[in-house]
């Protein structure tokens, strides 16, 4: 690994700052488990890394009717997982985060590191897509603004940041009914393992909403196949179609963990679960 400037702003200006100053050579530290490893591989050699863990405010989870569930970027994936409100009113997200790498990982690793390293299978990606979720962004001269989910992400480990940008957390917008429904990870072993594809459908605001991940460049979200089902009840053929249609609107690639027809040939069966899970 590479010498680098190590440092710990206790402010999101001070931090602004000091990525504005490196650029391209600064890397934001969070819980550190792909940074790190990123670093330790050679894959990515900072000048300067910028841990956010003493900024104030952002290991929170609070709830607003009005606003949602907002989670900061500093929170981790154990702390999701075990958190009431997500159990209860946002389970797919709890279930996602707990399926995430070992016990050991989820103590530090975050929802927004997760997501800001925006690689195609990236566990939680699936119900923020699902439940239209909102990313928290500051940056020097704008103070926070929103992102949608839907423009996030741009491509393979690309998303829409700019350079000076900080994630401050995820908002996720309140729903009359808690979200029914599962996220879904089919992976090569059951523990400690990337997915081989993964899916989050769900049920809110009476509609079916389904999202992918490991399928394409990007987690997407089957646009197609949710407006086929719109109106429609839940029939053993009506979903066997909604199946097929999704295997149709993915374009996944062949690489180390499957082919593409292995992938195409889980979609079809995830969907097909996922929605038989909603029939019931
Ligand atoms: C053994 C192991 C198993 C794993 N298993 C899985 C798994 O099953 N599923 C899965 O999806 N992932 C898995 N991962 C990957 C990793 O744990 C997750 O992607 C994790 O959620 C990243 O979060 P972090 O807080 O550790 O991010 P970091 O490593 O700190 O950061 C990741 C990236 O996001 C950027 N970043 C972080 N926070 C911000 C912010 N607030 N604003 C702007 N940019 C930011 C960083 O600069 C960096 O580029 C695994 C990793 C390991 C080491």
């Amino acid at each position: 690994m590479k010498d680098f400037k190590y440092f710990k702003p206790s402010s999101l200006e001070e931090a602004s700052r000091l990525l504005l100053q490196y650029g391209e050579a600064a890397s934001i530290l969070n819980g550190g488990t792909d940074l790190i490893v990123r670093m330790h591989e050679g894959l990515s050699h900072p000048e300067a890394v910028i841990d956010i863990k003493g900024i104030g405010g952002l290991n929170e989870i609070t709830f607003d009717k009005e606003t949602g569930l907002t989670i900061g970027a500093c929170v981790t994936m154990k702390e999701m997982e075990k958190h009431p409100m997500l159990l209860e009113k946002y389970r797919v997200l709890a279930e996602a985060c707990h399926s995430v790498g070992s016990c050991q990982v989820r103590n530090r690793a975050t929802m927004v590191g997760n997501i800001t390293n925006a690689s195609p299978l990236a566990d939680t990606a699936t119900p923020l897509l699902a439940l239209d979720a909102f990313v928290q962004v500051y940056a020097s001269e704008e103070g926070i603004r929103e992102i949608s989910i839907h423009d996030f992400f741009v491509y393979v480990r690309k998303t829409c940041l700019k350079a000076g940008d900080i994630v401050t957390g995820v908002r996720i917008p309140n729903y009359d009914e808690n979200v029914f429904g599962h996220y879904q990870k089919h992976a090569r072993r059951d523990a400690v393992d990337l997915s081989t594809v993964c899916a989050s459908v769900v049920k809110v605001g009476g509609k079916i909403r389904i999202a992918l991940g490991s399928v394409a460049p990007t987690p997407v979200r089957l646009w197609q196949t949710e407006a086929f089902l719109e109106g429609k009840s839940l029939n053993p053929e009506v979903i066997e179609a909604a199946a097929k249609i999704a295997v149709g609107e993915v374009n996944p690639i062949t690489d180390i963990r499957a082919t593409k027809e292995y992938r195409q040939e889980i979609v079809g069966v995830l969907v097909k679960r996922g929605l038989e899970e909603i029939a019931k």
